[in-house]
């Protein structure tokens, strides 16, 4: 069996739409997009004038080769977001297919899953010494889903998973599914990603995005790793030009080597931070509990959520309440901040007596 072979029929049938950017990419006099000749004013050197192109060759050599993958491996997106909402309209057929998810976790795998009409399974993560962990067997075992969604470090509860658990599962449903695994947040763990294994494993998928370390939420841009076969199924569904020329041009730019390694500097800087963020929870009266996982943010239980987030905003301080998840009641998101920010913060829960 072919991954591909899991996709919706009409997908599998459609012949991809041809831009005029996709068909000739070449320089010349340019008499074949309908775009307009002059420039915008204040355009400078980008060209807005004129289409971007459909996937930014530079930009995806340049992530290419940071994820240490060929460029065919990649499909770049309008952030992971759309990586998840291309997977499941490409694979997930209306009122017949279903998603699983692991509950504590990001909104949008539901969400992406509901308006395309597939169904969504929860199987929620078990608590253990460690951290929250899928329950793979259960995963493996229940009624068969097209897509997996691990997230690693997840969010909002900060903990990993072992690479060999993911391709385990990935062995284990390729009959039927596709595992998603999401590593917004790796740049921050001691974690290898595990971009370069999607090569070897067809049914495995791997999301990376630009919005978290590389500080670049604003630009939504995104790569999503998989298989050959399976970058052009989505290439199919994906909007013609999804990556706007500014977007792709502001990016190019913090991927240059002095903007990178001042990125890994700022990665030390937040990683004190949140050394300072923990011990200020754990000394607290208040603090039930912490977990400081493995990404930019440390999730908090104490004795009354609301109440926690409620007096950091009259402070001045916006925090996440995640008390209505499931598993986590009286529990709060606090994402990593300047220094400032959490000297605010510490400062904050010197005062704060619920
Ligand atoms: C922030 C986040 C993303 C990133 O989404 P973008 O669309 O790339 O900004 C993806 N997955 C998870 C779990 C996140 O928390």
């Amino acid at each position: 069996m072919n991954v591909t072979d899991l996709a919706r029929p009409e997908i599998r049938s459609l012949t991809p739409y041809a831009s005029a950017r996709a068909i000739a990419d070449t320089d010349g006099v340019g008499l074949d997009a309908n775009e307009n000749p002059w420039p915008p004013a204040g355009d400078g050197s980008m060209a807005l004038n004129r289409y971007p192109e459909p996937q930014p060759r530079e930009l995806k050599s340049l992530l290419a080769e940071r994820y240490s993958i060929d460029p065919d491996h990649l499909l770049l997106t309008r952030g992971s977001d759309e990586g998840i909402d291309l997977l499941v309209r490409t694979f997930c057929r209306c009122g017949l297919d279903r998603v699983a998810i692991c509950p504590p976790c990001f909104g949008m795998y539901a969400l992406s899953a509901r308006v395309q009409g597939a169904g969504v399974r929860e199987v929620a993560l078990v608590e253990t010494a460690g951290g929250f962990v899928p329950d793979f067997d259960a995963l493996a075992a229940g009624p068969p889903c097209r897509l997996y969604f691990l997230c690693s470090p997840n969010n909002p509860t900060g903990t990993g998973i072992d690479a060999d658990d993911v391709l385990d599962l990935a062995r284990r449903v390729a009959g039927h599914g596709l595992v998603v695994l999401d590593e917004a947040y790796v740049e921050f763990s001691a974690r290898q990603s595990l971009a370069a294994e999607a090569g070897g494993q067809p049914n495995l998928v791997v999301l990376r995005t630009l919005s978290k370390a590389h500080a670049l939420a604003g630009c939504r841009i995104g790569a999503l790793i998989a298989d050959p076969s399976v970058v052009e199924l989505l290439g199919r569904v994906i909007a013609p030009y999804p990556l706007p020329t500014p977007a792709v041009t502001t990016a190019l730019e913090a991927l240059q080597p002095e903007v990178l390694a001042r990125q890994e500097r700022q990665l030390l800087v937040l990683d004190e931070q949140k050394q300072r963020l923990v011990e200020a929870l754990q000394s607290h009266p208040a603090c039930v509990r912490v977990w400081p996982g493995e990404a930019n943010f440390v999730l908090v239980r104490v004795a009354d959520a609301a109440g926690l987030v409620r007096s950091a905003a009259a402070a001045g301080i916006r925090l996440r309440d995640q008390s209505a998840q499931p598993g986590l009641d009286g529990c709060v998101r606090i994402t990593v901040g300047d220094p400032a920010a959490i000297d605010a913060l510490v400062e904050f829960l010197e005062r704060w007596r619920p």
